[in-house]
């Protein structure tokens, strides 16, 4: 396994499963828990690399199934991979294409080998496998990558449900066989729907696989936020405890914190830049919109304690302005807002963590959902 790969829990909380770590990437550390910004075409959509720093993000998504389509992973390779064709310096972490494969097209056919399905772009036919999956993550070069997954819709039934966590489980064997561990780290993925047999299941197995990293993925398919919570409650107490572990595609301030004190170190979601594009912003833990009427004539920050370029130098009324004239630097300046929010709230937990105040300082928060 390469050794660049570590993860060391540096402060435990003593009322629940929250842990504040380390992991050590080749291209840096990443200080968990933490929210992973998301840059699927190699770019965290409007922001620039400086701009992405500066929100406070360490560790960046980029999905293989659009970087596939378009560049084509050879021409990432030929500019020296990710890392230097977009000018991220950080850790950054790709998706294995699986998700974007079973919720994006159309017209897909699965079966053992993998999935054929025809690309939304130019109509030709294009076959996934997890070699496949394995080799393209390789060439467009993150330092985490992920094993090649079923993930089956939701709802469905728990006999759909353990033939997809069977496959899983059998395609990760093979994304192992050809992944070449020296410069990155394969993470397996625990599928198992919202049936909690079919997860701690497929977690155990994983566990005894002994990999750098695991990620609960097949949730945010459309199931009410409370599964969630209970899915990660029955799979996190079953992968080692050494390892960091990943919630795919949760990001949400609310789902965050719950999955945190269940153990979980990791999340990605598009929710911040996708927020941004609608007028949406982050403040305080609600979400505001900026077109609203109410801004015009505000000209406080959006929120006063934020230190984001944007709260430092503009006002409510200036984005408000720029919204309502159409003008894109509103994108930038909104996305920026939006990510430093995430990026201070999972500082915020793993500082509580440290000082083993999390339970206390986030009680209302990990309170019984309001139905
Ligand atoms: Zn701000």
């Amino acid at each position: 396994m390469g050794h660049h790969f570590t993860f060391n829990t540096q402060a435990k909380c003593s009322h629940t499963e929250a842990r504040a770590g380390r992991f050590e990437t080749p291209h840096g550390s990443v200080e968990t828990p933490i929210f992973m910004p998301v840059g699927t075409l190699a770019t965290v959509k409007t922001l620039t690399p400086a701009q992405l720093r500066s929100t406070g993000a360490q560790m960046v998504l980029a999905n293989t199934y659009h970087l596939h389509l378009q560049p084509g992973e050879r021409i990432v390779a030929k500019a020296g991979g990710l890392h230097e064709f977009m000018q991220w310096t950080g850790p950054m972490l790709t998706d294995s294409g699986g998700f974007q494969v079973f919720s994006l097209s159309s017209l897909r056919t699965i079966a053992e080998k993998g999935v054929t399905f025809r690309s939304p772009r130019d109509g030709r036919t294009i076959e996934l496998t997890p070699e496949k999956s394995i080799q393209i993550q390789h060439a467009l070069g993150a330092d985490v990558i992920m094993a090649f997954d079923e993930c089956p819709p939701y709802p469905a039934t728990w006999e759909e449900v353990e033939l997809a966590t069977a496959r899983t489980y059998r395609w990760l064997e093979r994304c192992i066989a050809v992944h070449d561990p020296r410069d990155r780290a394969l993470f397996g993925i625990v599928q198992g729907g919202v049936y909690p047999d079919l997860r701690a299941e497929a977690a155990r197995s994983l566990a005894k696989l002994d990999l750098p990293g695991y990620a609960i993925g097949g949730v945010s398919v459309g199931e009410p936020p409370e599964l969630i919570e209970k899915i990660v409650k029955v799979t996190a107490p079953h992968l080692p405890a050494d390892k960091p572990r990943y919630l795919m595609g949760v990001g949400t301030p609310r789902e965050m914190v719950r999955a945190i004190a269940a153990g979980v170190d990791l999340f990605d979601c598009v929710i911040p830049t996708r927020w941004a594009r609608h007028g949406a912003v982050l403040v305080g833990g609600d979400r505001w919109n900026i077109k609203n009427a109410r801004f015009t004539e505000d000209f406080t920050p959006l929120d006063g304690d934020c230190p984001c370029y944007t709260c430092q130098n503009f006002s409510r009324a200036y984005l408000n302005h720029l919204w309502r004239s159409r003008e894109i630097l509103v994108y930038t300046l909104l996305s920026i807002h939006n990510i430093t929010e995430l990026m201070r709230f999972t500082r915020r937990i793993r500082e509580a963590i440290a000082g083993d105040r999390f339970a206390e300082e986030f009680a209302s928060w990990l309170a019984a959902a309001p139905s």
